[in-house]
């Protein structure tokens, strides 16, 4: 932290932690009585209020640590209160109550679980878990679930729990008309059944406790005598059962402040509802609101850019936003169109090697992605530069789960007796091989000492499996078969993306529907598009297996990767903030689903992002990104032509293509389009590493195809080179046109 004259107070008597703060932030410090609301813009020293609102609380000996309740919304945060705290104590601080709202209700459920029919020791289910016991609940129920699939009350339950509705408080209202209006009595038998097994899942946490809290004055006054001073970070950010649970809290000593801004509400699809804001002074009649007006964090420039963008929101509460820094004169934002992804992850590799060279350290480094599938790239080129990086919030590409589980496939295609990669994926998707399928294929395979899959292969000849799992196992087995002898024809990259969707596994997330399948799907496309930069099958495994292998364990100097949901309260020095297009960001999901308010709200998250910059914001675009060995273009994101023009300096690298076979489209011509990313194919140089095995004239709507393995069937629709088919005697899949013959 900076030295810390740059408002000193009259009198200067103050102490030092109260000496760094502007007169705003001092008052919102010092007003320790009653409700209070500091709403304010990015990097306007509200989470500083916070850190330095607690240790006022303990130097004026208003509160013992354990009587502050903190809700926070990153490690940083709760690490820096922490700190502080133990600084001031001169010992490090036990018992705080500092943490994110699930973590904080988590410790308080345990204190009163047998109120709610649970015992202390309640195991905390992950969403696996919580599927599974539901889908036991839907059998049990005889509910159908071809049709009504688990994952939709899943969702349904979820918005309940968020909103603080337990199932006896369903009423007809908040019904729905799912499994014939039977939702409500299976959510009701699902809370039953976690209570038998001694359970919650996330949203029992804050569900729970809000119900005890209600149901149990006695309860609620202890926790009232405990808490004195409440404190809550990112305010804008909380759903209904959070707030129901601040506001029964702070019922007692009505001290309760909270920060936030409105701007930076970028949580609504998790049941985040910025009401709470509003509310706030409705149910804390006579708070008092603080506004912050000086930012402290960014230059000039960035403050500008980040304004001027956020301006065309509509519906904002409105607030002044100035710069406090005296190196008001940064740089400006850095807009810069690429050819492609890759070039767009050298020039970020570029950039940041120079960064390193000027003394600049990783720490202060950062990349802020849309999607998670955006990290490949860039931790490709990081590895290769040997650059140490980390992914903050989430795992690193190669480490994700479905990538893991493509990679088993890929291995198994590969290298047959990789028992390892098949015992992983020989039951993902579920293919009804149970334990004891499993145990009778690792005794053949022992008996004989022949490979797993040649095992599965006698288990299913041998009549050691029946009905269904005999069926699947032996189409997987096929399958890889014919997926082998496919390679040489089609190539890596087409038997890939066919093996995954044949295998079923893309379907097994084409189904889910949790918030994390859309983004686990794009993973795969990723994957794909990975395996298209390599020659062979084998040459992209080894790549891989050496990438996984530079896992650095030092705990030094590392650059932060991480997407724009991950990033809120925090900062760097240098930002960079790529793929801004259309389609990618905003995404298209979000407006498919939020229309407008989803546009607004991915305004916001673009704000957040260059407000998380101190002197540097880079901002980019790629004109082209592949997609299974194909181009499609993109338009550049509308936020682009929204950063006001004094604050940006616009640079193009066009000229780095130039030795490259490909036509350029003028995307960035008509710049600021309204249209969707559209895909559009483009004929690819030689250098392209996966030729595109085309039909002469692409397959349209309606054309009567025919495919090995499921038949003859009719074009229902075209998706590039992957088309819907509809098969006479098969259900009807999507699979790559090159495996179509017209017929
Ligand atoms: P965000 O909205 O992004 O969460 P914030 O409002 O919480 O931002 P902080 O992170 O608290 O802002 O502060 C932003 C930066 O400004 C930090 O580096 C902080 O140390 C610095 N800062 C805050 N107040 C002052 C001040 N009065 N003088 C100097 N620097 C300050
Ligand atoms: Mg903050």
């Amino acid at each position: 932290m900076s030295g810390g004259m740059e408002a000193s107070p009259a009198g200067g008597a103050a102490p030092d932690y109260l000496a760094r703060l502007n007169a705003e932030q001092r008052e919102a410090v010092e007003s320790l009585d009653g409700p209070l609301l500091v709403l304010a813009g990015a990097g306007t020293g509200k989470t500083r209020v916070l850190t330095t609102r607690f240790a006022h609380l303990l130097m004026t000996q208003r509160a013992f640590p354990g009587q502050v309740l903190s809700v926070t919304f990153t490690n940083k945060a709760a690490r820096e209160m922490r700190e502080r705290v133990s600084a001031i104590l001169g010992r490090p601080a036990e018992g705080l109550w500092l943490g994110t709202f699930h973590a904080l209700c988590a410790r308080m459920l345990r204190r009163h679980a047998e109120l709610v029919g649970l015992t202390s020791g309640f195991t905390i289910l992950d969403t696996d878990d919580q599927m599974r016991l539901l889908k036991q609940v839907m059998d049990a129920a005889g509910i159908d679930l071809k049709r009504w699939p688990a994952q939709g009350l899943m969702a349904q339950v979820q918005r309940w729990k968020d909103r603080g509705i337990a199932p006896d408080r369903v009423t007809p209202a908040e019904d729905t008309d799912y499994a014939g209006g039977r939702a409500r009595a299976l959510y009701a038998a699902y809370q039953s059944r976690l209570r038998d097994l001694n359970c919650a899942d996330f949203g029992d946490l804050m569900l729970h406790m809000v119900e005890i809290l209600r149901g149990h004055p006695e309860v609620l006054a202890d926790w009232h005598r405990r808490f004195r001073y409440i404190l809550v970070d990112e305010y804008q950010d909380t759903n209904l059962v959070q707030y129901l649970w601040l506001r029964l809290l702070a019922q007692g000593h009505r001290n309760i402040c909270c920060v936030g801004d409105d701007d930076q509400s970028i949580y609504s699809w998790r049941g985040a509802e910025i009401e709470n804001i509003l509310r706030f002074e409705k149910d804390f009649p006579n708070a008092r609101v603080v506004r912050l007006e000086s930012n402290y964090r960014s230059t000039k420039p960035i403050l500008g850019a980040a304004s001027g963008l956020i301006a065309h929101n509509s519906g904002r509460l409105g607030k002044t936003l100035r710069t406090g820094r005296n190196d008001a004169d940064g740089d400006k934002v850095r807009v810069v169109s690429l050819w492609d992804s890759e070039e767009e992850a050298r020039m970020v590799g570029e950039r940041i090697e120079a960064a390193q060279r000027s003394g600049h350290k990783l720490a202060e480094i950062a990349i802020l992605v849309r999607a998670g599938f955006q990290t490949r790239a860039f931790e490709e080129r990081l590895i290769t530069l040997g650059v140490p990086y980390r992914v903050v919030g989430g795992l690193k590409f190669y480490e994700r789960a479905e990538i893991r589980d493509a990679m088993a496939y890929l291995r198994v295609l590969a290298q047959p007796a990789d028992d390892l990669a098949f015992e992983r994926i020989v039951n993902t998707p579920k293919r009804g091989l149970g334990d004891t399928a499993m145990r009778k294929m690792h005794e053949i395979a022992r008996a004989e000492r022949i490979p797993l899959t040649m095992a599965a292969a006698k288990l299913v000849q041998g009549g050691g499996l029946a009905g269904k799992a005999k069926m699947a196992l032996s189409e997987l087995l096929h399958g890889f078969a014919r997926w082998r002898e496919g390679l040489p024809r089609e190539g890596h990259v087409v038997v890939a993306a066919t093996l995954l969707d044949e295998s079923g596994y893309t379907d097994m997330w084409k189904h889910d529907k949790s918030p994390e399948a859309p983004g686990r799907l794009d993973n795969l496309k990723e994957f794909i598009r990975a395996l298209g930069e390599f020659e062979t099958l084998a040459g992209f495994l080894e790549h891989v297996a050496l990438v996984m292998e530079t896992d650095e364990n030092s705990n030094g100097d590392r650059l932060s990767l991480m997407t724009l949901h991950a990033a809120k309260g925090l900062e760097f020095d240098m930002v960079f903030l790529p793929g801004w297009e259309e389609g990618l960001f905003p995404h298209s999901r979000a407006m498919e689903e939020g229309g407008e308010k989803g546009l607004e709200e991915e305004r916001r998250l673009a704000y957040v992002g260059l407000t998380r910059a101190r002197k540097q914001a880079i901002v980019s675009a790629a004109a082209n990104r592949r997609i299974y060995g194909n181009w499609s273009s993109s338009i550049p994101s509308r936020f682009l032509d929204e950063l006001p023009a004094e604050h940006v300096q616009r640079e193009g690298s066009t000229g780095m293509a130039r030795n490259r076979v490909v036509d350029m489209p003028s995307v960035f011509t008509g710049a600021g389009g309204l249209m969707a990313r559209k895909p559009r194919t483009i004929e690819a140089g030689a250098w392209e590493v996966q030729a595109r095995p085309a039909h002469a004239e692409p397959l349209q709507v309606g054309d009567r195809v025919f495919h090995k393995k499921f038949g003859y069937g009719t074009v229902t629709s075209v998706d590039d080179n992957r088309v819907d088919v509809d098969f006479e005697k098969s259900d009807p899949k999507r699979v790559m046109d090159s495996f179509l013959e017209r017929a």
